[in-house]
């Protein structure tokens, strides 16, 4: 598993954009002793399952993939997100249970976004977008993200809007930097399913989870989201039905509305967004937002650590 910080993954990743069949050929030849058996990541509405470790076979869904900077970087960060679940499963020995499922998915795939983003040299920036859409997760209240814990597959398959992978990195990242990356990877060592996940947290932090978790919100209520910076324009605005907006817009970086548009109303309530698959990572398209006639709504746009907020104040 050395492969997890490897560089020669670069390569590797050349030849997923352009071939399955070479990829497999250079893993053969430059990992002998790889246990070649799976390598599977999840997009939007593909499967199967990533962190399903009982499944073999190789999934990549790469077909969509741009050889641009950003998309590079995308793909070779599930390669190592991926990874990172199979070395907690077949190395470290962790298991997802269906007891405390949703608290050890929070903790899996945090730590597997950290990995997948630290080994790309991306972690900074992408914890500090991570930070934003926590931060405003959190300012709907700790239990709210709680309850979308531990419903975990429900909010991954009927919430996709809400930010969970970004407070997993964000959780995950305030923990590493308390108690450092050996002591984190040591979390998943012994959580097999006989074990209570809490209880071991507790005997290896001497910390009760909860109360990490509220200090974890209280630093995150900290931070402030730019409003000064302009990368994002709203082109044009349309009412496609009685209860949704299209919104057109222009941005500097190319985003994935779906997760990097965050739409809140005053009483912090979160909107779906929603867009077509092919506009994934643009710089320009358009979005679908929930917005009533009369109602106002706070856009938060984020892209690594770039963000910026936008108010309708009336939607037309
Ligand atoms: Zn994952």
């Amino acid at each position: 598993m050395e492969i997890l910080v490897d560089s020669r993954v670069t390569n590797l990743a050349l030849f997923l954009l352009t071939g399955i069949q070479e990829a497999e050929y250079w893993m053969a030849s430059h990992f002998p002793d790889f246990q070649f058996r799976s390598t599977f990541f999840f997009m939007h509405d593909t499967g199967p399952s990533p962190f399903n470790a009982n499944l073999g076979d190789i999934y990549l869904k790469i077909g969509h993939y741009q050889q641009v900077e950003n998309d590079r970087e995308l793909v070779l960060h599930a390669i190592i997100h991926e990874l990172t679940h199979m070395y907690l499963r077949n190395e470290i020995g962790f298991r997802i249970c269906n007891s405390d499922f949703g608290i050890r998915k929070f903790f899996d795939e945090g730590f597997a976004q950290l990995c997948g983003f630290q080994s790309i040299s991306a972690y900074q920036r992408k914890l500090a977008h991570a930070n934003v859409g926590a931060s405003l997760v959190l300012s709907t209240g700790l239990d709210n993200l709680k309850s979308r814990i531990i419903n975990w597959q429900q909010t991954i398959f009927q919430q996709k809007h809400f930010p969970l992978y970004q407070a997993s990195l964000s959780f995950i990242g305030y923990l590493e930097n308390i108690i450092g990356f050996d002591n984190l990877l040591g979390l998943f060592k012994d959580a097999d399913c006989e074990t209570n996940f809490r209880n071991l947290f507790r005997e290896k932090t001497g910390s009760d989870l909860d109360d990490l978790l509220v200090s974890w919100s209280n630093y995150l209520v900290e931070i402030e989201i730019e409003s000064g910076e302009e990368f994002f324009t709203i082109t044009e605005i349309e009412r496609n039905s009685p209860s949704t907006l299209r919104i057109g817009y222009k941005s500097d970086y190319p985003l994935y509305p779906v997760k990097d548009i965050l739409v809140y109303d005053k009483t912090n309530k979160q909107f779906p967004v929603s867009i077509t698959r092919k506009q994934r990572y643009q710089t320009m398209g358009n979005f679908d937002i929930e917005c009533k006639k009369g109602q106002r709504l706070n856009i938060t746009i984020a892209y690594d650590d770039h963000s910026q907020q936008i108010e309708i104040t009336k939607c037309v």
